[in-house]
């Protein structure tokens, strides 16, 4: 399947920076072009991505960009903030979470688990600036309304953009836009099916995900739903029967989402789903992660066409 790449514009200074194919560590950004200044949503994983992205953003304008907005702590949307030159802002958890994420060296652990990234010029940058509700920001006539989802979704500190008189809404990792496969293991499996609620209800008729095409109108929203629904169904299936996480993922039938990319993220999709069928709150982290992140990649590996 292909889509469109690059800066696209939505709206009349609101563009949507999307990267192919969407795969582990290949985010989508955006820019927002104001009358004085820039604000930028998201950075990506690498230098050579994020010198991509500040070409394509010359190309368009010379202002200076000011602000950069994180939808949340993971390196594919925040690991170049450095190179933005601006003020990073992000809810409280995600700066929290990037900190911890800085004591134990994650990125290390990635760079184990994903030889073929290229994460070269990948830094962390706790955030200047963190809020725990929301940030409105007005950059000329334009009005941004950053919030927080409210509660745990894809991470345990998700924003979205909005910018309601253009009805556009960057989504950060809320949303995988087919036919990239949603991926809940850090957040909470209903936490998110009620964000996609949530963000369909918005007064909004473009839709940026954090990885995959734009959604021009809600599809992308319901086909997302559509999958974490049936997921969670059929784990609570095999819960009851009493399977373990990995036995049920391996045995869930994709059926109409077979061919979506990345689908290995079954595995952590059902032990997240797992952990709130035995009463665990949404977001708690996992005691059993490190085996979750090893029976992911052996699914991935076993499905390599
Ligand atoms: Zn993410």
């Amino acid at each position: 399947m292909e889509w469109q790449t690059g800066l696209i514009e939505l709206d009349k200074g609101i563009y949507a920076y999307i990267q192919p194919r969407g795969t582990w560590f290949i985010a989508n950004a955006g820019l927002i072009v104001g009358r004085d200044f820039s604000i930028v949503i998201d950075s990506l994983t690498n230098e050579k991505m994020a010198m991509d992205f500040l070409s394509s953003i010359r190309k368009v304008t010379d202002k200076p960009i000011r602000f950069l907005i994180n939808t949340h702590y993971h390196g594919d949307h925040t690991w170049t903030n450095h190179l933005f030159n601006a003020v990073t802002m992000a809810h409280v958890n995600t700066r929290r979470l990037i900190e911890e994420e800085m004591r134990i060296n994650v990125m290390g652990l990635y760079e184990k688990l994903f030889p073929e990234i290229d994460f070269s010029g990948a830094k962390y940058t706790p955030q200047g600036l963190v809020f725990s509700e929301s940030l409105i920001l007005h950059a000329g006539d334009k009005t941004i309304e950053i919030k927080y989802i409210g509660y745990p979704a894809h991470t345990v500190g998700d924003v979205y953009v909005h910018i309601p008189d253009s009805r556009v809404v960057f989504t950060g990792d809320l949303l995988f836009a087919e036919p990239c496969t949603p991926f809940v293991l850090f957040g909470s499996v209903s936490g998110s099916i009620e964000a996609l609620d949530r963000l369909a209800s918005l007064n909004a008729d473009i839709y940026v995900p954090g990885h995959g095409p734009v959604s021009y109108g809600r599809k992308a929203l319901y086909r997302a739903r559509d999958y974490l629904v049936y997921i969670r169904d059929e784990a609570w299936r095999y819960f009851k029967e009493g399977l373990s996480f990995n036995e049920a993922a391996l045995r869930i039938d994709l059926m109409e989402f077979a061919n979506w990319y990345d689908k290995e993220r079954i595995v952590g999709n059902v032990a997240r789903a797992y952990s709130e069928f035995s009463g665990e709150k949404p977001g708690t982290p996992l005691q059993n992660l490190n085996e979750v992140i090893i029976k992911m990649n052996e699914y991935r590996i076993a499905h390599i066409k």
